[in-house]
């Protein structure tokens, strides 16, 4: 029987060493959601790393992860330390990561991560390999793994493999500063389906290829001596009813269910009856414009004071990559901008500012969502921007404002959202005011909109989608045999 193999960085799994136990629960993010129906009994394996360094499992405890992974239909790739320090933390997200998003001037060249790349991408192949029959499916994830369909390839010329870019493509301009970029393009054409969440990555990728490898493009089909690959884009979407289902529960739930932060939150509005609160919801990291956003609510209240006490900006920053130094000093640069806003307009009863160092727990992000009347997402550059569909997934009666980046692949899908260009803090301010001041009709007409097609094209249509297309390409080749 033929099987899907999943692989991506990580597995889909939370593990915890307690007392020289091993806790293994499986995590719920976008992707297992999506790819849940391709990742069930018996017919599917998930391969990848389970976040924890050889270094930091117990000597007698590394079968026991392999064998508690494999209860979820998973594999883990075991990674040292040195390995993580120069394939993940180096060339994934000191070159690939930096460069993808435009950051040229944070991108590393380091041969030393280049090499640790190499090495870790052909243990991620390699394993595949192990598992691997003729008649399966193969799907890679994202680029920390962009040289893994060829090395696939390599051993096994006749697989089915397709790849998706979870971030942006950038342009031919920018992509063609990397030293390694003729491998990287080879790594990835390894694959039969190449996927990105919009048209302009797609193109960025075959101007690309076309101008680096100098192969035969047409329209989103490339020639290669041997095989066709095809690129196409396959926005990638929510679980739209977990999200929806969670927010009618949150309406339904008594006082007495209410978590701290509700409270908090509710006790803010009745205070200030006509007072809204903005909401901004990320990862630490710099392509998500978070230092823009505090700067550009400064001027907002520096050019319309009648706003002062009115609005809040509730800033929820999750915690990432912090041995990086450029997330350890964006951390540093936004609890002083935080400090310097908070104590200029700060009076008796209000601070404009309340920031959340930390992640939080599904039901305290619903609180989230349904109590901010606005959110505000303003992201320098990002690859999809999947908090901008939560939010909107939530607001079950049909109201509230979303405020958009058009850096984020998701502003393609979501026109009707006020779309700005976060480096423009004049157009920044002006949304504000709008979705301050727009009529509640409007809001609906808006968000009902948005909800029909957020629904429409669920995670799970994207994985099916994309999985249709990839067994189309197998359909094709048979028949040109
Ligand atoms: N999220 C979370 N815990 C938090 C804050 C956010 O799990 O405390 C989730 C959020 O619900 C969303 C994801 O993190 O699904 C962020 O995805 P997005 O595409 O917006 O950005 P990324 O972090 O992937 O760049």
């Amino acid at each position: 029987m033929s099987k899907t193999i999943i692989i991506s960085n990580r597995l889909p799994l939370q593990i915890a060493i307690e007392n020289n136990q091993l806790e293994v629960t499986p995590s719920v993010g976008g992707l297992a959601t999506g790819l849940k129906s391709f990742h069930k009994d018996g017919d599917s394996v998930w391969i990848g790393w389970s976040g924890l360094t050889k270094e930091e499992i117990p000597e007698g405890l590394l079968d026991e992860v392999q064998k508690k992974a494999k209860k979820e239909n998973c594999v883990a790739v075991n990674l040292t330390q040195q390995e993580i320090d120069g394939f993940y933390y180096g060339f994934s997200n000191r070159t690939i990561w930096p460069l993808f998003h435009y950051f040229m001037e944070y991108t590393e060249s380091d041969s030393n991560y280049w090499e640790s790349y190499k090495k870790v991408n052909q243990k991620y192949a390699d394993v595949v390999l192990e598992h691997y029959k003729e008649g399966d499916v193969i799907w890679v994830h994202d680029y920390q793994l962009l040289l893994v369909p060829k090395m696939i390839r390599e051993k096994a010329p006749e697989a089915l493999i397709g790849f998706f870019n979870h971030i942006p493509f950038p342009s031919y301009e920018v992509f063609r500063t990397l030293p390694w970029r003729d491998e990287v393009l080879e790594g990835v054409l390894g694959a039969d389906l190449i996927g990105f969440h919009t048209y302009d990555y797609e193109r960025h990728f075959l101007s690309s290829v076309s101008r680096i490898l100098r192969h035969q493009t047409d329209f989103n089909e490339i020639t290669l001596p041997d095989r066709i690959v095809k690129v196409d884009s396959f926005p990638m979407g929510i679980d739209y009813e977990k999200f929806e289902q969670a927010a009618l529960d949150h309406y339904e739930s008594t006082a007495a269910d209410q978590s701290e932060l509700q409270k908090r939150l509710n006790h803010h509005l009745e205070s200030t009856p006509d007072a809204k609160l903005i909401l901004s919801i990320d990862r630490l990291d710099y392509t998500k414009g978070i230092a823009h956003r505090i700067r550009a609510f400064e001027y907002f209240l520096d050019n319309n004071p009648e706003f002062i006490e009115k609005v809040r900006l509730v800033m929820l920053a999750v915690p990432s990559r912090s041995n990086v130094p450029q997330y350890r000093r964006l951390k540093r640069e936004i609890d002083e901008l935080v400090g310097r806003i908070n104590g200029k307009f700060s009076t008796v009863s209000w601070t404009p500012i309340w920031y959340f160092y930390r992640s939080m727990p599904f039901e305290n992000l619903i609180d989230l969502y349904t109590t901010c009347g606005i959110a505000l997402l303003t992201p320098i550059r990002d690859g999809m921007n999947l908090v901008a569909k939560e939010y909107i997934a939530t607001r079950t009666d049909h109201t509230g404002v979303l405020i958009l980046s058009e850096m984020a692949g998701a502003a393609h899908e979501m026109n009707e959202a006020l779309i700005i260009n976060p480096n423009n803090f004049d157009q920044v301010a002006q949304a504000l005011k709008t979705a301050f001041e727009m009529p509640k009709e409007e809001q609906i007409e808006r968000n009902k909109m948005l909800q029909k097609r957020l629904r429409r094209y669920s995670v799970e249509k994207w994985a099916q989608d994309f999985m249709k297309s990839l067994k189309a390409m197998k359909e094709n080749r048979d028949s040109f045999k």
